[in-house]
């Protein structure tokens, strides 16, 4: 039987073996998928130790840069990224991978029908799972990306590291509130929701036609959400992207590509 692991601190809360078991039992294959905590600097020792018998690992908050420097091989996508979520042990190599990007992608363009193409996307946030969503968002075709970051540096590192991938632009906050004109597609890629705070957001960055993407999911919608459903746009939460990463995941390992909705929705039931 095949070992599969999350790894991540703290990771208790993880739906990761949920989901994972989910899609085997779509194809009848026989894997284990466990939780492991690495403490948090020790995430070598814990990933060489689960790799001598493991053979593929998701990699969550706050080990997805130290898994990217553990690979001995990047996909475009996680070297583009600077971010791995995915290790894969293949004829003794492990090769990194990012699917936190089309599993964004896939949610919203896919499960919710809302195309990237033309589009005016707005990423609110620069870390991690900002830079994790830029190329496959890029790659949609967006009219023009905009970030913007607390930390204003970081967002335009970020928008300078991705510009020869498509128009990436950086904003501050003072900009983006003097904007009268509705964003097409906006994403919260901030842990704020994490701690319920609202962010520094003008409602005019919202119409009826926007859709309002926080990468948080829960039980209720989040502040973000809130907000900008007050603002008259459409929200979603980042459930379907959770599953839908944990698929292309699935996929790279088995070779084999899962169905996501019943999953999606079983584990909203269960949250
Ligand atoms: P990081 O710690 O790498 O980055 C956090 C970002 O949030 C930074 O840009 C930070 O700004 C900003 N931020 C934090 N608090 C505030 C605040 N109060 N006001 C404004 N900005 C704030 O985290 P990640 O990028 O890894 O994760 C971000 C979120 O995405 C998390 O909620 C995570 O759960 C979610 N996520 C969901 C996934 C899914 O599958 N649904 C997958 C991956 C992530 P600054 O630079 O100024 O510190």
């Amino acid at each position: 039987m095949k070992k599969f692991a999350v790894i991540g601190n703290p990771i208790q809360h993880s739906k990761s073996p949920e989901i994972h078991r989910a899609f085997a039992a779509q194809f009848d294959i026989d894997l284990s998928y466990e939780r492991l905590q690495a403490e948090i600097d020790e995430f070598a020792p814990t990933a060489t130790q689960f790799f001598a018998s493991g053979s593929g690992a998701n990699v969550t908050v706050p080990f997805k840069e130290a898994a990217l420097r553990f690979a001995d091989e990047l996909s475009d996508c996680a070297r583009v990224a600077g971010a791995v979520n995915t290790l894969s042990k293949q004829d003794g190599v492990i090769t990194g991978d990012n699917t936190d990007g089309i599993g964004l992608v896939k949610d919203i363009r896919d499960n919710h029908a809302v195309s990237f193409r033309n589009k005016t996307v707005l990423i609110i946030g620069a870390g991690g799972a900002a830079r994790g969503v830029l190329l496959p968002i890029a790659q949609e075709k967006p009219h023009s990306i905009y970030i913007v970051n607390r930390t204003p540096a970081k967002a335009q590192d970020v928008a300078r590291a991705f510009l020869p991938h498509g128009s990436i632009y950086p904003l501050s906050f003072e900009t983006l509130n003097a904007v009268t004109t509705p964003f097409d597609i906006i994403i919260n890629a901030t842990s704020a929701s994490l701690s319920g705070e609202a962010l520094n957001l003008s409602e005019k960055i919202f119409g009826q036609e926007t859709l309002a993407y926080d990468m948080m999911y829960g039980k209720t919608p989040s502040t973000f959400m809130q907000f900008a459903s007050q603002s008259g746009a459409v929200a979603l939460d980042g459930l379907g992207m959770l599953v839908e990463q944990a698929a292309e995941s699935f996929a790279i390992w088995h070779g084999v590509m899962p169905k996501t909705q019943e999953v999606i929705e079983k584990i909203r039931e269960n949250l």
